[in-house]
């Protein structure tokens, strides 16, 4: 079928006009930011976490939960988060996660390897004695899993996209070393109390993690050992910080099933956006 020139013409003009408009306001941009698809303006809101001040979960503010007495130990070293959970970053994820709006998953990628590189800078820092700093030298990316009903309905683990996005951009494996047997519900409904039990059961290692971890236990060098250990170091993705009870039980699974091998795992989690 012949089109005409004129209708040639429009469909370009269409097409540009298409991939000049940003992919959070929609409107035509004049300028694109460092981001895929965003326009400087966008990109200026972004909400990130500059200042942390609890080393444990990333907190800017002064955090009540980390310094509470008594309260459990936790399983990982420390999580980190690019933002905060502000409206606007609610939008973007929603859009990514909930509409399937794939525009976003480059660009939310791209929020994620920033602070992944954040991550690097504060712990390669002399003054950060808040853990042993050899352990910090990421061997494997992994994610925050989601049930396959989740996964069936979305067609994809959005936690996984960005971990996969870290991996890519940082020449690192991405492996998916946790499964989530059941769907535990929307957890933003749950009390703290409710989503620590539901959290605790949800999730087991996938079954050939053993495999997965064998090759990078040959590689492990001597001084990578804690306690006449092997040490390996993950970092474990996922999209929204809350409690820090997803990532606790995640890294609870996963220590457990490495000691059982004789390997000590160091897990360092980085979280796209915390509320
Ligand atoms: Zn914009
Ligand atoms: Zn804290």
């Amino acid at each position: 079928m012949g089109m005409t020139p004129r209708i040639r013409l429009f469909l370009n003009w269409l097409f540009h006009r298409q991939s000049q408009t940003c992919v959070a306001c929609g409107t035509l941009a004049g300028n694109f930011s460092e981001f895929t698809g965003l326009c400087t303006r966008c990109s200026n809101q972004i909400p990130w976490v500059y200042n942390i001040r609890c080393v444990h979960c990333g907190r800017p503010t002064f955090c009540p939960d980390c310094v509470r007495p008594g309260r459990l130990a936790r399983y990982y070293v420390c999580n980190r988060s690019a933002t905060s959970y502000t409206p606007m970053m609610r939008e973007w994820i929603g859009q990514f996660k909930y509409r399937g709006n794939e525009k976003f998953g480059p660009l939310l990628g791209e929020v994620m390897n920033r602070a992944y590189q954040a991550m690097r800078h504060e712990f390669a820092d002399p003054k950060c004695t808040h853990f042993k700093r050899s352990l910090w030298d990421v061997d494997i990316v992994t994610c925050v899993p989601v049930s396959k009903k989740r996964l069936t309905e979305r067609g994809f683990n959005q936690a996984q996209i960005l971990a996969e996005e870290i991996a890519k951009q940082n020449k690192l494996p991405f492996l998916s070393l946790l499964v989530r047997p059941q769907d535990t519900g929307k957890q933003s409904f749950k009390s703290k109390k409710e989503r620590m039990n539901t959290m605790n059961n949800a999730f087991s290692v996938h079954p050939n993690m053993a495999n997965l971890m064998k090759r990078f236990i040959l590689k492990a060098e001597p001084q990578h050992a804690v306690e006449n250990m092997y040490s390996v170091t993950i970092l474990l993705v996922d999209d929204i910080y809350t409690t820090g009870s997803t990532l606790q039980a995640c890294a609870r699974v996963l220590r457990e099933k490495a000691l059982e091998q004789g390997v000590h795992l160091a897990i360092f989690c980085l979280s796209l956006a915390r509320s």
